[in-house]
């Protein structure tokens, strides 16, 4: 929530225009997405123009929703039926209006803001700084990683007039951005975490991204870094007054000095005063990045002026944070969407978001504990209380005392408990069925023993499904097309093995035109998932015709044959069904020829109960540059087929051809539609735009074992591996029952565990691999990436002579889907 403002307040910030219908309204929210205003009155709806919607067409929505302010570009202007009904206050761009909003906002912050920037790390180092803080301050921090040219804003509207201290990070992926978050910002107290050494476009080089990076610093009094980073040190002694930097180092001779002295699982970090006296921090972690992380942290709380043993009272709390919200199968076919580390109002708002946007289940469950939440515990919770009513939450269950507040409050079904302890007491997992359930919950709940209990089987093998490097690569594509051109996603085979009802749902959200599956059971399970999206189905049979009928999908007719049959089901049962040709220009797999073509326009006539939805064809060698002559006949005897077929029919089919790596290599034959498969999941084939892609799935699974073995000594059946040296080898819980090939065995496949390489060594087994980890310094419980960001699946498919489809699908089902945002 943020300080109310009039309409006249607004303009006169603004500098705009407004057609009014209502001026006595005042503005105490801001809302850019149509899907979660709690006050509409109060609401002023931000139209953003996005690579995918454009705010300003769900305008209509959300005047029906009783939203009556909107800030939209000049031009635009409502329809008639809409005319008189809002208060539309015209800018020329109304993501610079936003942020002039957020810079208002922040004027009327009078506590020290701390910004962050780096490459790595700035939303762990925000939310430890934010925990650490809190044990002297009422803190305001960005939820998530909320730190982008909209996020920056909408993390400033969630200051309250009671927060001393806020932090807030800042991220850009390009040149000329950082200037607009300094200026909202305004932080008088910076952070530089890193610099990484990866290349990103749109920076020429890592010089100069730490430069634009450091603009987040033009208005600060203090900058905290460290010493030995000497690019960032280095430049920020170039460019700023000596007296606002502020460095730690492992040595003496900076302003902070915080040597590390490890230990098992946890590190000491020993402090040097200036007066030469010590002070001794523990910390419970003994790994690089966390240990770097924590020293800002320490740095700027010391900054800020809290004592050491407040600040040590905060470090003892802290956990590796899994920042994401996670979704994951559950027992008796519930999905636990997993928040654990969520603790405030925003966090909250945004996990109860993303539950509205999971396939529907049979109850909405919330399992939650009291928020660490500034401010009076009337009005937080009577919050909460309106967020569960919005969002259809059936079933409370809620642990803490301040929460008890909600008893009687709402006509659900609800429980209270005093602790997680006796939370887990009575949680019965058997009075969940089909259920969706929101686990959220401040850290020292733990409610991580509540999704254990929860979840469905805990196999230490995991295929993790990135929903956001998905909808990044789905944008991709629409940017290589025509704002008209539609997309079909192929979501057969299960996806490509990243699991068909859960991306198909995450497509729905992302407004696709189609889905494809190979058979008519894989959408009908989609259908009974709640997925509406239109579905075609490749490789239809007769004995599933019915069940096309009943779950209205799109069945590809391939041979003048299957036209009758299907034909003369529909006239049977007096029905209508839409249906894809699909045309055989040089694949020679399924299809119509040339020499059908008449006969299939006859039976198109005779036949109207079958609506012809498309037509398309396929490619055969799309990806290779040695076929291109052959793709370019495809494409000349796809529009000769059509031209012949289209001049019969009195209405316009869909048109389609390309695959991903069509899209990639022939644009200019998008036709009506695309079918976007393997390029969605991540691998582009061509290598054209390998750079733009993100790995969206991550196979991984742990360390059984460890064992030191002498040179000479075998490993695994038929004693294929063989020690060449004294050393180590590591068991991991994967073998080719989980879908890990047999021919990685022998050093053919690698993994990664902690960043390092390690090979196969000796044969794949069934459910176990073992892996030569000599000097590698690694321990029984690792996670080791058998797939994912850092492994290249063309390389590795390469390696065993296949091509990365396979290596994706065969994936065992066996192996738990997990999806998350990050
Ligand atoms: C699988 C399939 C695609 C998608 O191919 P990708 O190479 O994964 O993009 C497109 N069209 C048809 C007919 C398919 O069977």
């Amino acid at each position: 929530m943020m300080q109310s403002l009039t309409l006249d307040q607004l303009l006169s910030l603004l500098h705009a225009e407004i057609q009014v219908s209502d001026k006595n309204v005042l503005i105490s929210e801001i809302a850019i997405d149509s899907r979660n205003i709690l006050q509409p009155e109060n609401t002023l709806f931000v139209a953003l123009k996005g690579a995918k919607f454009d705010g300003h067409d769900f305008i209509p929505e959300v005047i029906e929703q009783g939203v009556k302010s909107f800030l939209v570009r000049e031009d635009f202007d409502l329809t008639q039926t809409y005319l008189g009904h809002a208060n539309l206050i015209k800018v020329k761009n109304t993501l610079k209006a936003l942020q002039e909003l957020a810079a208002y906002q922040r004027s009327n912050f009078k506590g020290p803001l701390v910004g962050i920037t780096g490459s790595n790390g700035k939303t762990i180092v925000k939310e430890w700084l934010g925990q650490v803080l809190s044990q002297k301050f009422a803190v305001a921090k960005s939820p998530k990683s909320y730190n982008s040219q909209v996020g920056v804003p909408l993390s400033i509207f969630g200051i309250e007039p009671g927060h001393q201290v806020a932090v807030m990070e800042a991220g850009i992926s390009k040149p000329n951005e950082m200037e607009s978050l300094a200026s909202m910002l305004m932080p008088e107290l910076g952070i530089f975490t890193n610099i990484g050494t990866a290349h990103e476009e749109g920076f020429e080089s890592m010089q100069h991204k730490l430069e634009e990076k450091a603009k987040l610093f033009v208005y600060c009094n203090y900058i905290i870094f460290r010493k030995e980073h000497f690019l960032i040190a280095d430049y920020l002694k170039k460019t700023f007054p000596s007296d606002s930097l502020i460095a730690w180092s492992d040595n003496i001779g900076s302003d902070y000095s915080l040597t590390v002295k490890k230990e098992e699982q946890s590190s000491k970090l020993i402090m040097m005063r200036p007066d030469l006296s010590i002070f001794t921090f523990h910390v419970p972690f003994s790994d690089e990045a966390s240990l770097e992380n924590i020293r800002h942290v320490i740095t700027a709380a010391l900054t800020l002026g809290m004592e050491e043993q407040t600040i040590q009272e905060g470090l003892k709390h802290l956990k590796a944070i899994d920042m994401r919200l996670t979704l994951k199968p559950g027992a008796n076919e519930s999905l636990i969407i997993d928040d654990t580390y969520n603790n405030d109002l925003a966090g909250l708002r945004l996990a109860l978001d993303f539950m509205a946007a999971q396939r529907p289940k049979k109850r909405k469950v919330l399992i939650i504990s009291d928020l660490l939440q500034v401010g009076n515990t009337n009005q937080v919770y009577s919050e909460v209380g309106r967020l569960l009513e919005f969002f259809g939450i059936d079933y409370l269950i809620a642990v803490g005392e301040d929460i008890q507040i909600l008893k009687g409050e709402l006509p659900i079904k609800q429980d209270f408990f005093a602790s997680t302890e006796e939370l887990l007491q009575n949680l019965n997992i058997d009075a969940f069925d089909n259920d969706l359930i929101l686990v959220t919950g401040a850290r020292k709940y733990g409610f991580e023993s509540v999704v254990n209990r929860l979840q469905q089987r805990i196999h230490g093998t995991t295929l993790e499904i990135n929903l956001n490097a998905l909808t990044h690569n789905y944008n991709f594509y629409k940017t290589r097309v025509n704002p008209k051109t539609k997309i079909m996603v192929m979501v057969k085979a299960f996806a490509y093995g990243g699991g068909a009802s859960e991306i198909a749902n995450h497509l729905q959200q992302l407004k696709a035109d189609y889905l494809a599956v190979a058979y008519t059971d894989e959408g009908v399970a989609l259908r009974e998932e709640g997925i509406r999206l239109p579905i075609m189905v490749l490789n239809p049979v007769q004995e599933s015709f019915i069940h096309l009928k009943e779950h209205h999908l799109e069945p590809v007719v391939y041979s003048p044959e299957f036209f009758k049959e299907l034909a003369k089901y529909c006239e049977s049962q007096q029905t209508q069904m839409k249906v894809h040709l699909d045309l055989d220009t040089g694949m020679h797999r399924l299809g119509f020829e040339e020499s059908h073509v008449d006969e299939l326009i006859g039976l198109i006539k005779t036949n109207p109960q079958l609506e012809i939805a498309s037509l398309y064809t396929h490619l055969a060698g799309a990806d290779e540059s040695e076929h291109e002559d052959y793709t370019r006949e495809q494409f000349q005897a796809f529009d000769q087929m059509c031209g012949k077929i289209m001049g019969n029919l009195n209405y316009s089919p869909i048109r389609h051809a390309l695959n991903s790596a069509g899209i990639a290599k022939y644009p200019e034959h998008q036709y009506d539609m695309v079918r976007l498969g393997i390029g969605l999941y991540g691998v582009e084939v061509t290598g054209k735009y390998d750079q733009h892609l993100k790995p969206i799935s991550t196979l991984k699974t742990t360390i059984s074992q460890i064992k030191n073995l002498k040179k000479g000594q075998t490993i695994g059946y038929s004693r294929k591996g063989v020690m060449q040296e004294d050393g180590q080898i590591a068991t991991i819980a994967l073998g080719y029952a989980d879908g890990y090939d047999r021919r990685f065995s022998n050093g053919k496949g690698f993994v990664l565990i902690n960043g390092k390489k390690a090979p196969v060594i000796g044969n794949v087994c069934m459910d176990m691999t073992m892996i030569d980890v000599s000097g590698l310094n690694v321990k029984e419980g690792d996670e080791v990436i058998i797939y994912g960001p850092g492994i290249s699946l063309k390389e590795l498919a390469e390696r065993i002579g296949t091509i990365p489809y396979e290596l994706l699908t065969n994936i065992s089902s066996r192996v738990k889907r997990v999806y998350y945002l990050d």
